[in-house]
């Protein structure tokens, strides 16, 4: 089976997950404020906004060291929040204060992970038209799996996650690892995700279609790559392809 994409004719998609299929940073920082509003009296939307942008975006090396196997999951948590909170003057008591405050966030986070609008037509039209589909994360398999089915997404079978091959993205192995289960040909497979270096870059590198996933149109002049802002353009539906 094959279809028109908007980047050619592919026989198998695969997907990143966070922020891709589903709305993390939407969880996290919904998540964040309700666990911390209590340490913040007062705190104004705008500080709300930077509290988020610290937690989800300016932290990320202490992701980074838990895909290197430095740090635990709960511990690059809590490193996370205990620098968001340290930002406004903020400390988190060690011990089982900081403790309580992981394991309310991670409770809340689940419960707010929620598919973005677009995902379930995009899957839709590719079941229809028979095209394999999965997905490869960049965190390990079982969390990613109760995520995805957590939000409703239990009919994406296939899933790598970092402890599948043991090596994170942008490790050609693991996309790879992808395209052997869907049983396509990597040039013949779409790797979508919303990270530009990892998604875009690392997938076309490891030999699949890489494409960005700009929900939110940022310019990035020097990327030369594939992009769409929305995965409902992804595909070329029947009526409109040439
Ligand atoms: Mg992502």
């Amino acid at each position: 089976m094959a279809i028109a994409s908007s980047f050619g004719t592919i026989r198998g998609v695969l997907f990143d997950i966070d922020d891709t299929l589903v709305d993390l940073e939407y969880a996290m920082t919904t998540a964040l404020r309700d666990v911390s509003e209590h340490l913040l009296p007062g705190l104004d939307q705008a500080g709300w906004v930077k509290f988020g942008r610290i937690f989800t975006h300016e932290t990320t090396h202490f992701y980074d060291r838990y895909l290197a196997g430095e740090l635990t999951f709960n511990e690059q948590r809590l490193l996370r929040g205990r620098a968001a909170l340290g930002h406004f003057g903020v400390e988190l008591a060690e011990g089982e204060a900081a403790q309580a405050w992981v394991m309310e966030y991670h409770q809340r986070q689940t419960a707010y992970v929620r598919p973005f609008d677009d995902v379930q037509d995009v899957l839709d039209e590719l079941d229809a038209a028979g095209i394999p589909y999965g997905a490869v994360s960049n965190n390990v398999h079982d969390y990613q799996r109760a995520k995805l089915d957590g939000a409703g997404l239990s009919r994406i079978k296939i899933l790598v996650g970092t402890d599948t091959v043991g090596v994170p993205k942008p490790d050609p192995a693991i996309y790879l690892e992808g395209v052997r289960l869907l049983g396509t040909n990597p040039g013949e497979t779409l790797y979508v995700g919303d990270n530009r270096l990892l998604d875009a870059e690392g997938g076309t590198a490891a030999g699949l279609v890489g494409v960005w996933l700009n929900r939110t149109g940022e310019v990035v002049d020097e990327f030369k790559g594939r992009q769409v802002d929305s995965l409902s353009r992804l595909l070329v539906r029947a009526s409109t392809a040439a």
